[in-house]
């Protein structure tokens, strides 16, 4: 993949930040339904306590491990890489994201299919590219890839529904009536992790700090954005062109640092938003937190024995924010959601920062995670629509984080590939975009290539391309970038096979 940080030579000409945006369409579309995606925070908070999102163990393969994996979090490590307060949105027109791939650049955006110079898009919706030997056009792998089948072999489908729904093929009886004994552990369980979480939380951003797009957090955030693009930029631009939709496109080339507290501050007193933010929280905090693991293992073997786990945590959800609910608890809930940290909604991302200033060594670890975060402000309007329809409400932020975490590794790996281990003259994330950069080993160390902050996660995603063999990570792009889900994923929810 054409990558680069090379061009961050060529990027050398202008100012030293921004990376330049590719073809903004004039319509700054940006996706409003507030794809709330963290990513580790856990990494940090760890410990015991909870907040590592080991991740949906309980899905896959529930029993037996718990939450085990806590171990390996710890490694990883809390690099308090949060980043500050709010943010001015990086003026895309100044981010020249773009030109990266290929280390040409690309899209001229217009209305109709093109893309800038070695790329055409012909009448068939192929890409093609000149190759400069034969002087020809010549078809490009990434061809019609936002096309792939979405035909999945029986045998296929079968595996996926095994490990991500942990029973062979369905998501379990549904619930319709709620426990009482089950709601009450739920709920004390959702609190005690609530509230430690808010009191974290509040402690970790500092809204004076600056996380505009000169500071140092928004540059990192730029270096993000071109890794990404030096990527998937073509890919991401040639499905724009051809399915005449930029909005994936404009997620990524808008994104910008927000302060959470600032989300808090400006929600707080909407109930509507209290209460949707609540059952988001419930519901992400039952699917990937370890320390709800064995409550909601508990539950399954003695109230809901027919049930899987991503049933259980809707319905549960459901019953605890609903107009019934304990305020108390419905407001903690909300305030955690609301004050996480790293999330991306759209194009916002936000960072709890409390650091003017990051080491060299945080610098790395904020480079990773806004890789993780910008990849969630290009996610295919489909990818999420899919998921609503398709798959269980407690299953699909566990999904979300593992194909984004996998994406952001592969990213990562050229990222690392190109930037050597120096220990000293070394030019961090932030520092000077003329120049390649250059590691220090201590971050390589905390960071090395297969650096996951969703371990459990990444390796059901790899399970699954695994599975799919040579076609795998295909499906995967295609179905995130895409759009194209189903190339990936079977439908997890039972309906079509209950109705028959
Ligand atoms: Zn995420």
């Amino acid at each position: 993949m054409p990558n680069g940080h090379k061009d961050k030579a060529q990027a050398k000409r202008k100012a030293p930040v921004k990376p330049k945006t590719p073809v903004k369409p004039k319509t700054p579309v940006k996706p409003k339904t507030p794809v709330r995606n963290k990513r580790q925070r856990q990494r940090e908070s760890e410990e015991d306590q909870g907040f590592i999102e080991s991740g949906g163990e309980g899905f896959i393969q529930s029993e037996e491990e718990g939450f085990t994996q806590s171990g390996n979090e710890k490694k990883r490590l809390k690099p308090e890489l949060k980043p500050n307060i709010d943010s001015e949105v990086l003026d895309e027109s100044e981010v020249d994201v773009t030109e990266s791939v290929g280390a040409q650049k690309i899209v001229k955006s217009s209305g109709s299919a093109k893309l800038g110079d070695p790329y055409q898009i012909d009448q068939d919706n192929r890409l093609n590219e000149y190759d400069t030997q034969s002087k020809k056009y010549k078809e490009h792998p990434w061809s019609k890839f936002h096309e792939m089948t979405t035909d999945l072999s029986p045998d296929y489908v079968k595996f996926a529904k095994n490990h991500l729904l942990g029973k062979p093929t369905s998501e379990g009886k549904k619930i319709d009536k709620i426990n009482p004994r089950a709601l009450s552990a739920i709920s004390a369980s959702l609190e005690s992790c609530a509230d430690k979480l808010v009191t974290e939380l509040r402690s970790e951003d500092d809204v004076k700090i600056d996380l505009g797009a000169n500071s140092k957090y928004g540059r990192i955030l730029q270096r993000s954005v071109q890794a990404i693009r030096d990527k998937y930029g073509l890919l991401i631009d040639y499905v724009a062109e051809v399915q005449k939709d930029d909005q994936a496109r404009n997620g990524l080339n808008s994104v910008k640092l927000r302060h959470p507290t600032q989300k808090w501050e400006d929600n707080k007193n909407n109930n509507n938003k209290i209460r949707e933010e609540a059952k988001n929280a419930a519901i992400y905090l039952m699917s990937t937190n370890p320390v709800m693991q064995p409550t909601i293992s508990r539950v399954a073997q003695n109230q809901h024995r027919e049930s899987s786990n991503s049933a259980i945590i809707e319905a549960y959800a459901s019953a605890i924010c609903s107009d019934e609910g304990d305020i108390k608890l419905i407001k903690s809930l909300a305030e955690a959601r609301l004050r996480y940290s790293p999330i991306t909604y759209g194009s916002d991302i936000h960072l709890a920062v409390n650091k003017a200033a990051p080491s060299e060594t945080e610098e790395w670890g904020l480079f990773n995670t806004l890789i993780h975060e910008a990849l969630h402000s290009v996610q295919h309007p489909n990818f999420i629509s899919f998921l609503d329809e398709h798959v269980p409400p407690g299953l699909q932020d566990y999904i979300k984080e593992g194909i984004v975490d996998y994406l952001t590794s592969q990213i990562w790996s050229d990222v690392l590939s190109e930037a050597p281990a120096k220990s000293s003259n070394r030019n961090s994330p932030s520092q000077d975009f003329n120049k390649p950069m250059q590691i220090n080993n201590d971050a390589k160390k905390k960071y090395p290539e297969h650096y996951y902050a969703y371990d459990k996660q990444v390796e059901t995603v790899k399970l699954l391309i695994n599975k799919l063999k040579e076609d795998g990570e295909k499906r995967l792009i295609s179905a995130y970038f895409g759009g194209n889900l189903g190339a990936f994923l079977p439908k997890l929810k039972d309906t079509e096979e209950e109705k028959i």
